[in-house]
């Protein structure tokens, strides 16, 4: 028969609230919000902060095109109505994994501030650590890391971001990166030195 560590754990009358599921984890979950052009680096930056957070001990979740269109999302386009719907839904993913403390990397170029004002919404401002991943669009096309800018440019892939559909850069993010000219590991460096602070629990309950 299972133990109930009773003794070790606080019992609650109703819900395991956020706050036990965080002093499980030992740690403060918030929803790490990486914004910038496509190619400019968010993905990568991400998936370094992510080994490095497991490496200390926490439990994070990374959520990008690859994984959400894929599968939750696999019905919406790129329209200004599917560009929303797939943020809501993003949002409201981060959201309940960030119910279950767990700090989670959200890595969408979500173009414009009315998309990223309606993430932060969903989740909360005290939540949403707006990460502007800020590369030029020269740089990203000479990157060209999926050879989307070049089927852009034919005029293969409408409302491409950058191309022919806008990107506004965020007014205030939490955290800007610059990643021309500098290496991943130091702007990974940078953005944990920042990060981790955020992330660390008091210990009590
Ligand atoms: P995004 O997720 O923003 O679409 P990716 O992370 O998929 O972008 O691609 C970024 C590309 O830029 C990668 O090929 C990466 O190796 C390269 N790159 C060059 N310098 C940096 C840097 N300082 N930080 C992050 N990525 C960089």
């Amino acid at each position: 028969m299972m133990k109930i560590v009773r003794h070790i754990y606080p019992v609650f009358d109703q819900l395991v609230s956020r706050d036990s599921k965080e002093w499980l984890l030992q740690q403060r979950a918030r929803v790490i919000w990486f914004t910038g052009l496509s190619g400019s680096g968010k993905t990568t930056i991400a998936r370094d902060v992510e080994k490095v957070l497991y490496e200390m001990g926490h439990m994070t979740m990374l959520l990008d095109g690859d994984n959400v269109r894929a599968g939750i999302n696999n019905n919406l386009g790129f329209s200004p109505d599917d560009r929303c719907e797939n943020i809501r839904r993003i949002a409201e993913a981060a959201k309940l994994f960030l119910d279950c403390g767990i700090i989670t990397l959200c890595c969408f170029v979500s173009p414009t501030e009315e998309l990223r004002q309606l993430a932060a919404e969903i989740i909360g401002p005290k939540d949403f650590i707006e990460v502007y991943v800020n590369t030029s669009i020269e740089e990203c096309e000479r990157r060209d890391v999926k050879g989307l800018y070049a089927k852009a440019r034919k005029g293969e892939i409408p409302d491409f971001t950058g191309i022919s559909a806008p990107f506004e850069p965020p007014a205030n993010p939490a955290f800007e990166i610059k990643t021309e000219g500098r290496s991943e590991e130091e702007c990974v460096q940078e953005l944990l030195k920042f990060l981790v602070p955020l992330l660390q629990h008091e210990g009590v309950l």
